[in-house]
């Protein structure tokens, strides 16, 4: 058996003596001929090796160099040099693959994240992204201990869907027709009879549709899987490609939705900030030091961990976009004219409203309620008031948005009277109307962009650094 080693977390836990413990890793660094640095994934914490002067060929030291991949045999002893408890003395050194100097880009400094990017492949061997990536994994894990605990069910809402309804964002196109010559009907448009599907067919933006379906049978369900928008928009918080989370529940109205996305948000925080403390220190130290950059006044009140835990710790506000809007019409952001977009009942809230509002007005997340029908989608609760619709937005510190999500329409004529409103073709969702005619139920759900949480939740600023192949508009390296 060749993997017979001890992962370098559990070797710096370990405070006895040890014969014959085998680590492999990348090099970090080679500091005297004699000091290895070395680091295998587990944790940003690099093993001190020592490779006793004398004791090997000068060829083997040579061929330690950065990232370099070795296997090290040795005994664990206490360390006498500063920085670290223990050290790995070697007996035995293997390099399992070498690394060109000369060649490779990654040296032991600082390196811009707009250079981490071009180099995709090679940023996980960095402390900023091997922190970044724990914590998504633990987060995506979080993610699925939460509604495992509550009994729901996890349902693979499919990738390629023929619906494209929703109108939640430009789609892409999942066709095999020949580009060049597709065939055509006898109005010379495009033939998607003749397409593989028999049908045109795109990538799906959401799971949400095909939940419901879930929901009123199995009560309560969730998905997390890849969604797909062809945003136009370059923005730090908008990918090509994302991850999304999206429960859907049966029996829930409105503010039972809120709880659970408030108790979700808090719970898979509350796993991170307990499993991956190490990783959030260097986080925050890095985005501390990031600030540093910055005038005052730009900077964050709190730490990446203060944030975090006053996160946890607090209610989050709710309020309705009817109260959001008198807040913003009444700062004085707004009578300054300080804001690019205008403000008045009725708007889509830009993200400079909705950041007013969580990071300067309440400063802390904010479940915004009841938006107008108009500016939402169909399958929204109608309210009352013939006005507005029971939804629900969670806009977070420095991300915005985070959550959107909404009570789903149950009665049969209120949905077929909107989709006719927005010339929504009933023939095409005949199987989601089925739900509402077949015991129809009060049902809620949401979705969260999990690359908007991990973001949150790390400290990171761009998308594009937290997801591992970021595809965007003109970009689908890797
Ligand atoms: P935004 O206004 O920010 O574009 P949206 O209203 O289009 O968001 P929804 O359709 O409600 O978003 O999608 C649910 C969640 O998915 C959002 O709250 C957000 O967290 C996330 N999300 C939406 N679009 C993207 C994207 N292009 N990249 C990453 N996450 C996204
Ligand atoms: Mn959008």
């Amino acid at each position: 058996m060749f993997n017979k080693r001890i992962k370098i977390k559990e070797v710096i836990g370990l405070d006895q003596e040890l014969n014959d413990v085998t680590v492999m890793g990348w090099v970090r660094t080679f500091r005297n001929n004699q000091f290895i640095a070395l680091n295998d994934g587990s944790t940003n914490t690099n093993l001190q090796v020592v490779a006793e002067l004398g004791l090997f060929e000068d060829t083997l030291l040579k061929r330690i160099t950065t990232s370099a991949a070795i296997k090290v045999t040795g005994k664990l002893v206490k360390s006498l040099g500063k920085g670290q408890n223990i050290e790995l003395k070697a007996v035995s050194i293997d390099i399992l693959g070498d690394s060109d100097p000369e060649q490779y880009p990654l040296q032991p400094k600082k390196h811009s994240l707009e250079f981490l990017r071009e180099i995709a492949h090679l940023r996980f061997r960095t402390n900023t992204f091997g922190s970044v990536f724990r914590v998504r994994h633990s987060l995506a894990f979080a993610v699925h201990k939460f509604f495992h605990e509550r009994g729901f069910l996890y349902l693979h809402t499919p990738i390629i869907t023929a619906s494209d309804a929703e109108g939640a964002g430009e789609m892409f196109r999942v066709s095999t027709l020949p580009l060049d010559n597709p065939p055509k009907d006898a109005n010379g448009n495009i033939d998607f009879k003749e397409d593989f599907f028999g049908k045109a067919t795109n990538l799906t933006v959401s799971g949400q549709l095909e939940g419901e379906l879930g929901a009123t049978a199995f009560g309560e369900i969730y998905t997390f899987g890849p969604t797909f928008r062809a945003e136009n928009s370059n923005t730090a918080r908008h990918l090509a490609e994302f991850w999304m989370i999206e429960p859907e529940m049966a029996f829930h109205d409105l503010e039972d939705n809120m709880n659970l996305a408030e108790d979700f948000i808090k719970y898979i925080i509350r796993f991170a900030i307990e499993h991956n403390l190490e990783d959030l220190s260097f986080l925050d130290q890095r985005l501390a030091d990031e600030e540093k950059l910055l005038p005052t006044d730009k900077r964050s009140e709190m730490s990446l961990l203060e944030k975090l835990n006053f996160v946890v710790d607090n209610d989050f506000e709710r309020i309705t976009y009817t109260e959001a809007i008198d807040i913003l019409l009444n700062s004085s952001a707004y009578k300054k004219k300080k804001f690019q977009y205008d403000v008045k009942w009725g708007i889509d809230m830009q993200s400079e409203h909705e950041r007013y509002l969580v990071e300067k007005h309440f400063k802390k997340p904010v479940i915004v309620t009841n938006y107008p029908k108009e500016i939402k989608a169909f399958y929204m609760r109608q309210n009352d008031d013939g006005k507005t619709v029971a939804a629900m937005d969670i806009l977070a510190p420095g991300i915005g948005e985070i959550v959107g999500g909404s009570q789903r329409e149950e009665r049969l004529p209120l949905l077929t009277q909107r989709m006719a409103e927005m010339n929504i073709p009933e023939e095409e969702l005949w199987w989601y109307l089925d739900t509402r005619k077949y015991g129809t139920v009060p049902h809620a759900g949401f979705g969260l962009g999990f690359e908007r949480m991990v973001l949150f939740v790390t400290g990171m600023t761009n998308i594009r650094d937290v997801i591992a192949f970021p595809r965007t508009p003109k970009s689908a390296e890797f």
